[in-house]
């Protein structure tokens, strides 16, 4: 079946994907209520009891909120590196299976996963570039202000992209928000801009890109057309799909490793 991505919402008020490989079912971030991310897996055909692991970014609660009700519930094991697991009072040794900064994660033999730390306030974030087999590279990175070298190098050999457009620039300038906080997200701990994402995907995006998605749009700074116009115009000549993830999903799957046929008889 390939790499299979949905996003079954992502926004300020909760992020999850799901990844569906032949051997594994797999969420990243946990970040609705339980009854909620269930309600969302099983749209996509998924029991609760079939996803394998849930992998966590960074302990806020946007990304973390069921994790540890869906984990005693539904028996999926918790993945995060230490500060994380830390922050969340996870223990260690029988709740939660620490991963160090760019260690490779085997959670089954068709799925692996990368950990790429990135700058986020207070948090040890991390951004995960997915590997699947023959079946490509993925990427889903969001929470982090401003982009490392090492994550855009890894970006540049992924199929897919998953990637937050936190906020315009102009929105968040003459918004409502405390200068305090404005400069919070827009500093280098805080979000990507639409610019700041527009310049990653430029850079990044490739003839084997096939599919991005923007991601954690901010409600009061953003808007989905204008990140969505943002990256178009810096994009112009590539030709592959561009969607914008919203708060309410799933909306939509991206299949990496399979042909137009397989995906159209599901
Ligand atoms: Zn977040
Ligand atoms: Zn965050």
């Amino acid at each position: 079946m390939g790499l299979e991505i949905t996003h079954l919402g992502s926004g300020s008020g909760g992020n999850a994907t799901l990844l569906q490989t032949e051997e594994a079912k797999v969420l990243i971030d946990c970040g609705f209520s339980g009854r909620l991310i269930v309600r969302r897996v099983a749209r996509c055909g998924v029991e609760p009891g079939a996803i394998h692991a849930i992998l966590l970014s960074h302990h806020h609660s946007d990304h973390v909120k069921c994790a540890e009700i869906f984990h005693k519930r539904h028996g999926a094991k918790l993945f995060a590196n230490f500060t994380t697991c830390e922050k969340l009072g996870f223990d260690p040794v029988n709740q939660c299976r620490i991963f160090e900064a760019l260690e490779r994660v085997q959670i089954a033999p068709d799925l692996s996963v990368l950990p790429v730390p990135v700058p986020h306030d207070g948090a040890e974030n991390v951004g995960f570039i997915i590997n699947s087999r023959s079946n490509g590279r993925a990427a889903v990175v969001t929470d982090l202000g401003e982009p490392t070298d090492e994550l855009i190098d890894h970006l540049k050999g992924c199929a897919h992209i998953s990637i937050e457009s936190n906020y315009d620039a102009k929105r968040l300038a003459l918004g409502p928000y405390p200068a305090q906080l404005k400069s919070r997200i827009s500093g280098r701990g805080g979000h990507l801009s639409n610019r700041q994402t527009a310049d990653i995907l430029e850079e990044v995006i490739g003839p084997h890109t096939r599919s991005v998605v923007l991601c954690h749009l901010s409600e009061k700074n953003n808007a989905p057309h204008l990140a969505e116009s943002e990256t178009l115009f810096r994009v112009e000549n590539w030709s592959g799909d561009l969607r914008v993830s919203t708060q309410d999903g799933p909306e939509f799957s991206h299949w990496l490793g399979q042909t137009e046929a397989e995906i159209l008889s599901r």
